[in-house]
């Protein structure tokens, strides 16, 4: 039973709901309890950090300060498991790229390679492409899938490139989504890998799926989910990040069968809209 000071100090304690100064007051009310009271002021708020930590850590992240973290993990471990990703078009000159990037929309990779060997041999500048009959052009790339539409593109593409480029690919975001089939996409495609000018995040649609997936957006449209991304991705990383999430995709994250149990990103990817 709690001795008289003993009792009006618990009293004075409920009033202000602060423990230690229920602790400051014992030890003048009852010297005697010293050593036990001692530890109470310490041990209380380490032990109420300890678990307010472990609550945290089994929160999803919602600040910006854990979305920043994720982002940052994320750029780590593409870094680490594709160091060397690249564009895996081949092309010798930025107008090369660029009549590459145009073949490559709705047809693979490897299609678009196996045609631009002859084409890139037959077209040498821009004004090749300018001059040639549309049908012929067509021809030459046809089993790339909507050949007349692209064939279209680069022709009117070139001729602009030869009217206001002296028929070189300029270096500037705001000149080539000017031209005919260029689109931000394209752009940054270009800038990044035949320019090396960071000039925004690539986001098709392995960058678009991982995006989402990995929790880096919420977005569905391919502008929003750039600014996400340009947001949350340091600038220098801009470039290699997008080949890194491309080739990510095409191994392990793929659209149907994500390889979520053999992934590297397991452990901090939150899944989204993926079936498990
Ligand atoms: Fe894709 Fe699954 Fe890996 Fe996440 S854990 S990146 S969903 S494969």
């Amino acid at each position: 039973m709690p001795n008289r000071a003993e009792r009006g100090i618990i009293g004075y304690n409920a009033s202000k709901g602060q423990s230690h100064w229920y602790v400051k007051i014992r030890l003048m009310a009852s010297p005697s309890k010293t050593s036990n009271v001692r530890t109470a002021p310490t041990k209380a708020p380490i032990a109420k950090a300890a678990a307010s930590k472990k609550r945290a850590a089994a929160q999803p992240s919602t600040g910006v300060g854990d979305a920043a973290r994720h982002a940052a993990e994320v750029v780590r471990l593409l870094r680490r498991h594709y160091p060397d990703a690249t564009c895996s078009l081949d092309f010798q000159s930025p107008l090369e790229l660029l009549v590459a990037t145009i073949l490559s929309a709705q047809c693979t990779d490897e299609r678009v390679n196996i045609v631009t060997k002859d084409l890139f041999r037959k077209y040498r500048s821009a004004a090749d492409y300018a001059q040639i009959p549309l049908a012929e052009l067509e021809k030459d790339i046809q089993s790339t899938g909507f050949y007349r539409n692209k064939a279209k593109n680069i022709q009117n593409c070139c001729r602009l490139l030869v009217e206001k480029h002296a028929g070189h690919v300029p270096p500037d975001l705001d000149q080539l989504v000017e031209l005919p089939g260029i689109g931000r996409k394209t752009a940054n495609v270009i800038l990044g890998t035949a320019f090396g000018i960071a000039s925004g995040v690539v986001v098709d649609t392995h960058v678009t799926r991982l995006s989402r997936r990995l929790g880096l957006t919420t977005q569905k449209d391919a502008e929003k989910i750039e600014k996400d991304l340009m947001e949350k991705v340091p600038e220098k990383e801009w470039i290699a990040f997008s080949h890194r999430m491309i080739q990510h995709g095409r191994r392990i994250c793929a659209a149907r069968k994500p390889q979520c149990g053999v992934c590297p990103f397991s452990a901090v990817c939150p899944k989204e809209g993926v079936e498990l």
